[in-house]
């Protein structure tokens, strides 16, 4: 399957794309991610992505482009892929259209996780993550086994320096303003697809495999 996770800072798109990736077998592409590693390694993608990230600002677009577009032609996307934090702006969907085209290739959905402003703040400035495998918990919500350390791969757990309250604030905004129009943009091409974000982390699961299982058996 080829699909897209759409919502909010904080909505648990990190946390069901790792299910989701297991489940079916396809890789998890968080955009995010790719910026964290060569932070800790400092690429020079690393140190420019950075200036921005720390601020709660986008990558621009072009640099955020040129690495999906990279990464896609990846050999282990020929049977799907799930994308997690990417398109961010309309332009990005119009870029992703523009290589999927020319891979003759579509979208299954974009899959948005629905999550009220309210919950945010508590599940960014709780949150923990592995900088190693990408897996994230939370203090309080879904802690891992062992305190520190990642259930999956074992290395410690940080806290993002993006999670702070301004930040997230200024996230949100960024979301409002500049990611919320694909919900629009999916929806006029019959892609969107809703899932509610605030029950537990298990009950999302159930629901997003509920989703995908029709949107699968749709095709046939
Ligand atoms: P995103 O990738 O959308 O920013 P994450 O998957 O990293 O979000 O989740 C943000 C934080 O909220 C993490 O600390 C995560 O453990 C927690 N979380 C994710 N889903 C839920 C949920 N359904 N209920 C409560 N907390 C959640
Ligand atoms: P979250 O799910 O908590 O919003 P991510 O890990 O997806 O965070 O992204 C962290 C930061 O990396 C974003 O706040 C943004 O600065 C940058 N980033 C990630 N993906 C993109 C993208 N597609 N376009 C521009 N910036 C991005
Ligand atoms: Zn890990």
């Amino acid at each position: 399957m080829r699909i897209i996770l759409l919502g909010p800072p904080g909505a648990g798109k990190g946390t069901q794309a790792k299910s989701i990736s297991n489940k079916f077998s396809i890789p998890h592409i968080s955009t995010g991610d790719i910026f964290r590693k060569n932070i800790s390694e400092k690429t020079p993608l690393g140190i420019e992505a950075k200036r921005h990230i720390d601020k709660g600002h986008l990558v621009p677009d072009k640099l955020t482009i040129d690495i999906i577009k990279d990464r896609l032609d990846n050999e282990d996307c020929v049977n799907g892929f799930l994308l997690d934090g990417y398109p961010r702006t309309v332009n990005q969907g119009e870029a992703l259209k523009t290589l999927l085209d020319e891979k003759d290739i579509h979208l299954d959905t974009a899959l948005l996780i629905k999550v009220p402003r309210e919950f945010i703040l508590d599940r960014m400035t709780g949150r923990r993550v592995c900088l190693a495998c990408g897996a994230s918990y939370h203090i309080a919500f879904n802690p891992s086994k062992v305190d520190g350390k990642c259930d999956l791969c074992g290395s410690d757990l940080v806290q993002r320096a993006d999670d702070t309250e301004v930040t997230v604030n200024e996230r949100i905004d960024i979301y409002e303003a500049q990611t919320q129009p694909l919900i629009k943009y999916y929806g006029d091409k019959n892609l969107l697809s809703e899932v509610d974000g605030t029950q537990e982390i298990n009950s999302v699961f159930d629901s997003i495999c509920s989703i995908l299982a029709e949107i699968k058996n749709d095709k046939h």
